[in-house]
């Protein structure tokens, strides 16, 4: 090793004095000492900060060193150059590594092999490039053959190096964008498929020495012909060029598409990190594979992953042989049949399990590791806290709070909102599937259900996709280059690859429905087809895929909603129940959606809209009074109208306030135009005119005098309220006589009463009057002393936000009715916005759609004004949030922050505006 500390030396002096006081580039980790740590990854990337910290806790690690993102930054700050000084410090961690190894890199006796990786700060699965066996010349082969005795060995690395080299370095990182299937990996795969048919062999470790000798010979021929260049015989070449490489790479097509999608700025840049080789291929006492600290399909908590025999690490990723299973309790149907690394190599498997267990309790989350075994000596290349989908997320943050692993505002952390979606989305409906048999069964790389029309490109996925169609991307496997296609798919199928393939690890991350390894898939691309189960299948054709248990229909299978079946969804929504303060409660008119919001957890009725009756199914005979009620003239007609109406909207009112019994329910009076109530129809009208006893004539001038040029700002809200106080009286009695017969029968009512669309304080105190004395007549009629009740409004004019303070005196709630609230403090019309606010937004002159989520700085603002005067007048004022912003995440955050008390929104989001709620009272204590 004198050599090499010579070497490192001179490079130090001939770098000059400036290294030893320039800035440090290159952090070294391994012999259990390392540079760095887990903390550094916006320095040294993940990779090489998880590297760092996995050496300081005594993991074999083979050693190595990280360059640092800030050097990306300066490469692409500086015409593609390095900074000065870079060089004699590779050097001197260069030959730390050397020393440790015992091995010398470039040396023609003992040559040591290293791998160029990159590591972006936050994973960035197979969209960057890493290059094997560097180190490999017509120097050093001879010595690695002597030093190993295993030829078949050197030159299957040498083959290996010549393909990743000349894909990553020569190819991507010059820019060469070959056509489809034309590249130069694709080139020399054909090669080496040519000699495995000639020879008759099926597997690629079937090669012998001298077929891949002749390989290496025949590659090296085809690089120079397809690229123009020779393949590098030089080690330093092989290193400084993979460097290079990694860094071009972060600009590389499929990076900057993945950075896209995920979010991840341009500007972080990747770190490059250099370690010694260890080898999976020696043999078959030598193997690589990929594992998760749990299961993150499903979040069992078990030790799961995959391995080979005599391979290096890619070939697991790139699913090119179907894995084995790791352990015996996780085998499935798919692999029962293949040896696991438990039973054929029992200490290192015990050993594996030692280093995960560690590691997770480490890190306290789930792990993806990577490993390889050379000669039976375990060695770990990686670890990162693992990408899951929705129902493994929620089920690990349970599992994991139980463990007293993390605590429960952890937990609520480790579920993102998009995440807990996943699971209240469809499955196939299992009836339908009892009925049909599959065409064929795959890995469940990704659960939930899907169906959709066949597509055998990324780019038809987008391009369908565009069209409004549904797609299922089938495929071979797949690669980097699908991320787009795989994004726009409804579900991907692949022939081949583990459950630690790109397609399985990208379709998780973002909860995709995804079955892969379908070994009896044949997909024929050129012919646009694929065949399964005996049935042939053409661009178009619908299928669908259960990826829950990896099975494959034809046609289109029914789907059902999933959720609240759920128990571990539901014990993690306690979880997050416990870390809240903001209460949810739902939007919600119709029992079924009272009582479906209620099992999600709905703690009461945010929003009870009583024109809802007049909607949709059941809703012709309430209709037909309503429209009476609306055509009368005197208010003799008007009251008989109103009379007939009565128990329709007592029954309605009634049944929601029985299922959320003891909850608060409240029930907004009548809101639309009316106007929008008026039949079109000449059956319609003149069914109309009979009932009333009154010509078409008379109904059609009475119609004209109900129209206005704009109805959203007219005759509406509590303004019928105040021209028609009888039709507010029957809505009140409704509420108050349902509750007391709800009383009589044993429950416990509480309604609130909601006056929308008011400007005034005025208004309200004249709705009060006539809430208060039918109070009393109920109480009287149902001889009881009183219940609990309150009168609010609904906050959703700007004016009547400045003039909260006023209204608080009389209003015992506010709910913000942030849709009109949103329409009148832009002045946008919400049903006309499709003609400008995509413009709006694409050119980034809004962040995004108010109507989506709370504009914070304007109407957030009033939001503010008005709770803070509110409260000044009426400390014991309660406040809500009405508006379908309400089950918005960032609007829920929002809401917590400005003290409300409860969210309302729709029944499906109630389990997500909870999760929201709590993570908001997570992240603004850590704020304080
Ligand atoms: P990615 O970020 O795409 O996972 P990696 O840098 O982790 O890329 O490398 C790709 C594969 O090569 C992985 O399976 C990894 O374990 C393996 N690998 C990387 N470096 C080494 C090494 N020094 N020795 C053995 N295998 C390695
Ligand atoms: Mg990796
Ligand atoms: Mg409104």
């Amino acid at each position: 090793m004198a050599k090499a500390k010579a070497r490192a030396k001179a490079a130090v002096k001939k770098g000059a004095k400036p290294s030893a006081k320039a800035k440090k580039m290159v952090y070294f980790f391994g012999g259990a000492k390392a540079d760095g740590n887990a903390k550094m990854k916006e320095l040294l990337g993940g990779k090489g900060a998880n590297l760092a910290e996995m050496a300081k806790l005594g993991v074999p690690v083979p050693p190595g060193f990280t360059i640092t993102t800030e050097v990306c930054t300066y490469y692409y700050q500086n015409k593609k150059s390095s900074p000065k000084g870079l060089k004699e410090q590779v050097a001197v961690a260069l030959a730390k590594v050397e020393t440790i190894m015992g091995k010398e890199f470039g040396d023609a006796a003992n040559p040591l092999l290293v791998s160029v990786r990159s590591g972006a700060r936050s994973s960035m699965p197979g969209m960057m490039e890493t290059v094997l066996n560097v180190g490999l010349t017509s120097q050093t082969i001879p010595g690695l053959v002597a030093a190993t005795g295993n030829a078949r060995f050197v030159y299957d690395a040498y083959r290996r190096l010549i393909m990743m080299y000349s894909d990553v370095v020569m190819e991507k990182a010059a820019g060469i964008e070959p056509k489809e299937d034309e590249g130069i990996r694709r080139q020399l795969e054909r090669i080496m498929d040519g000699t495995k048919h000639a020879k008759g062999y099926k597997l690629d470790t079937d090669l012998t020495a001298d077929d891949l000798k002749g390989l290496c010979s025949q590659f090296k021929v085809k690089v120079r012909e397809v690229l123009g260049k020779e393949f590098p015989d030089d080690a330093q070449a092989q290193m400084w060029g993979g460097i290079n490489a990694v860094f071009a790479s972060w600009q590389g097509k499929r990076a900057i598409s993945y950075r896209r999608i995920e979010g991840i700025p341009d500007e972080w840049g990747t770190a490059v990190n250099v370690q010694s080789m260890v080898f999976g291929n020696m043999g078959t006492d030598s193997a690589t594979g990929v594992a998760f600290s749990r299961n993150p399909a499903t979040g069992e908590n078990k030790f799961y992953g995959e391995w080979l025999v005599n391979a290096q690490g890619e070939d697991v990723v790139a699913g090119i042989r179907t894995p084995n299973p790791l352990n015996e309790s996780t085998k499935g149907d798919q692999n029962r049949h293949l040896p696991s690394l438990e039973t054929a190599m029992p200490k290192v498997y015990k050993e594996l399990d030692a280093i995960q267990k560690r590691l997770e309790k480490h890190y306290r989350d789930m792990q993806d590791i990577e490993f390889t075994i050379e000669k039976g000596r375990l060695w770990m290349l990686q670890c990162r806290v693992g990408k899951r989908n929705g129902p493994a997320a929620v089920r690990m943050a349970v599992d994991m709070v139980k463990q007293k692993l993390i605590t429960k505002e952890e937990a609520v952390m480790r579920v993102t909102p998009a995440q807990m979606d996943e699971l209240l989305h469809p499955i196939i409906d299992p009836k339908a599937e009892l009925a049909q048999k599959a065409l064929g069964k795959g890995l469940p790389a990704g659960p939930g259900g899907a169906t959709g029309q066949v597509v055998f490109t990324a780019a038809a996925a987008v391009e369908w996709k565009k069209q409004g169609k549904k797609v299922i991307l089938v495929r071979e496997e797949t690669n980097p280059e699908d991320v787009e296609g795989m994004r726009a798919a409804e579900a991907v199928l692949t022939a081949r690859g583990g459950m630690t393939s790109h397609a399985a690890l990208v379709a998780r991350g973002w909860g995709k429905c995804c079955i892969v390894g379908c070994g009896a898939l044949h997909v024929d691309l050129g012919a646009k087809q694929f065949h399964l189960g005996g049935q042939s299948f053409k661009e178009g054709d619908w299928i669908t895929l259960n990826g829950t248990k990896g099975n494959v229909y034809a046609g289109q299978l029914a789907m059902m909603a999933a959720g609240e079946e759920n128990q571990v969804l539901m014990d993690f929504l306690k979880v997050c129940d416990a870390v809240r303060r903001l209460g949810v409660r739902t939007n919600a008119e119709t029992t079924t959606d009272a009582a479906k919001a209620r099992a999600f957890g709905a703690e009461g009725i945010g929003l009870f809209r009583t024109e809802h009756m007049f909607y949709g199914k059941g809703s012709d005979e309430p209709l037909f009074i309503l429209r009476k009620m609306i055509m009368s003239k005197s208010e003799e007609e008007r009251k008989r109208a109103v009379d007939e109406l009565f128990p329709y909207v007592k029954r309605d009112i009634k049944g929601t306030m029985e299922i959320m019994d003891g909850l608060p329910v409240v029930v907004r009076l009548l809101d639309p135009p009316l106007h929008e109530f008026v039949p079109e129809s000449l059956e319609k009208r003149q069914a109309l005119a009979q009932s009333l006893g009154i010509g078409m004539e008379e109904l059609s001038k009475r119609a004209d005098g109900l129209h206005e040029s704009n109805p959203m700002m007219g005759h509406r809200g509590v303004r019928l309220g105040i021209t028609y106080p009888e039709v507010a009286a029957m809505q009140v009695r409704a509420v108050f006589e349902s509750a007391a017969e709800l009383i009589k029968e044993g429950k416990k009512p509480h309604p609130e009463i909601m006056i929308p669309v008011v400007c005034d304080v005025n208004e309200i105190k004249h709705q009060l009057a006539i809430c208060k004395q039918i109070y009393k007549e109920v109480c009287t009629k149902f001889g009881i002393k009183g219940f609990k009740h309150m009168i609010g409004t609904m906050i959703e004019i700007p004016r009547a936000a400045l003039l909260s303070g006023q209204i608080a005196e009389v209003a015992e709630f506010f709910s913000f009715g942030t849709n009109d609230l949103t329409q009148m403090t832009f002045g946008f019309s919400r049903d006309d916005i499709g003609a400008f606010v995509p413009d709006y937004i694409s050119k980034k002159i809004l962040a995004g759609d108010p109507f989506q989520s709370i504009d914070q700085i304007g109407v957030g603002e009033l939001i503010k004004i008005s709770i803070e005067r509110g409260r000044k007048t009426n400390k014991a004022l309660e406040i809500g949030i009405c508006g379908e912003q309400g089950g918005e995440p960032a609007s829920v955050d929002f809401c917590h922050r400005v003290g409300m008390d409860y969210v309302s929104c729709s029944p499906f989001r109630v389990p997500i505006a909870r999760l929201a709620a709590a993570q908001a009272a997570v992240r603004n204590a850590k704020k304080r």
